[in-house]
């Protein structure tokens, strides 16, 4: 606190992310962060822009990269925005595209960062309660709203919705903005990008940080029809004209391009998720049906915070929420199989 603040820095609640611990040899399942590494050709990419060319500036509309992803999904260039992460994403259509009079609505146990922007850019919301299994009910999702956010598959439970309730969810609603954050739709959910061409109040966010392991690059990116994208575009240019480096334009773009990679990988974590539920069920925990690069789980009779602090003492740090409904879960990242093991073992001796 210091009074060369505004009344506003005063107060604004920030979100606060997972640990990035300066110690070496953790086993480090805290913050979703894919096991392995990012494509070849997205190193080589970046590798071979690594030049004379840093003195100018990267092209502030990152065509290259655009084009990539509309090349991947099979769309138009113009109905896509890329941003420093999808987080600087998210925070353009919060003030965008869901700032106005009415409430916004998303989950009660959702992504953190939602209510964050609220704060900072004056969004009013609603929190529209999970069902008792943890489960998006889009019903309860009323129609006069300023706008609707939610993660698919949703963080931090890691379950997912069809992509059936979303789009019956985009008949209901048509006046206000939609906006699916499929941060982990790659782990196993569908996306909803196909219904953006059939829905004008319908946006898809994305992040290369989970399922292409480039969370250390910062690029996000949204899907829309034009006119969506069009209003990122002017508060991004009204923002920072060049949220994306010479580096992160090329590496991204290669890494939509390797499909092999992506494939491979986004496989080898689905495995090694299945294989762990059924490790965590040994254990006698109860896991939430998960479609994203981690698990949710909570083991009945032992509190979950006492069970982060005892894995913490054995290397392995996974996350916490003190937070209503949720204290007694833990969200568990998918690691490699080597890590995955850690962690049980360390499970075991500490409940086994
Ligand atoms: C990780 C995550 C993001 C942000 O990703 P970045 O691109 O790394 O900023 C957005 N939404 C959800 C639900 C996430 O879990």
């Amino acid at each position: 606190m210091s009074k060369f603040w505004s009344a506003f820095v005063h107060g604004l609640v920030p979100y606060v992310p997972g640990e990035q611990p300066k110690i070496a040899n953790l086993v480090k399942l805290n913050t979703n962060e894919n096991p392995y590494g990012p494509s070849p050709r997205a190193l080589a990419a970046m590798q071979a822009e690594l030049n004379d060319s840093l003195r100018l500036y990267p092209d502030p509309n990152s065509d290259l990269l655009k084009q990539a992803i509309a090349d991947y999904y099979g769309i138009e260039k113009a109905c896509v925005f890329v941003g420093n992460g999808s987080d600087e994403v998210l925070a353009h259509v919060f003030h965008g595209l869901l700032r106005h009079d009415k409430p916004i609505l998303f989950p009660d146990i959702t992504y953190s960062f939602y209510p964050v922007y609220c704060g900072l850019y004056g969004v009013a919301s609603r929190q529209v309660p999970l069902t008792e299994s943890f489960e998006i009910d889009l019903e309860q999702y009323p129609e006069d709203n300023g706008g609707i956010i939610f993660p698919n598959p949703n963080a931090p439970t890691g379950v997912p919705l069809p992509l059936s309730a979303i789009e019956a969810l985009l008949r209901r609603n048509t006046e206000s903005v939609v906006v699916v954050d499929e941060a982990y739709v790659d782990f196993g959910a569908e996306t909803a990008v196909g219904l953006v061409a059939r829905h004008p109040n319908l946006l898809v966010t994305q992040t290369l940080s989970k399922s292409r392991s480039l969370a250390g690059l910062r690029v996000g990116l949204a899907i829309g029809q034009p006119a969506l994208i069009e209003a990122l575009e002017r508060i991004k240019n009204s923002f920072n004209s060049y949220p994306l480096g010479r580096m992160a334009i090329v590496g991204a773009a290669a890494a939509f391009v390797d499909r092999d990679h992506f494939g491979q990988t986004c496989r080898a974590v689905i495995e090694s998720r299945e294989a762990l539920v059924v490790e965590l069920d040994g254990l006698g925990f109860e896991v939430l049906p998960s479609a994203a690069n981690f698990v949710f789980a909570t083991l009945p009779g032992t509190d979950a915070g006492w069970l982060a602090q005892q894995l913490r003492e054995r290397g392995v740090i996974v996350r916490h929420f003190r937070l209503p409904r949720i204290d007694q879960f833990l969200r568990i990242t998918i690691g490699a199989p080597e890590q995955n093991a850690a962690l049980v073992t360390a499970l075991q001796a500490i409940v086994g």
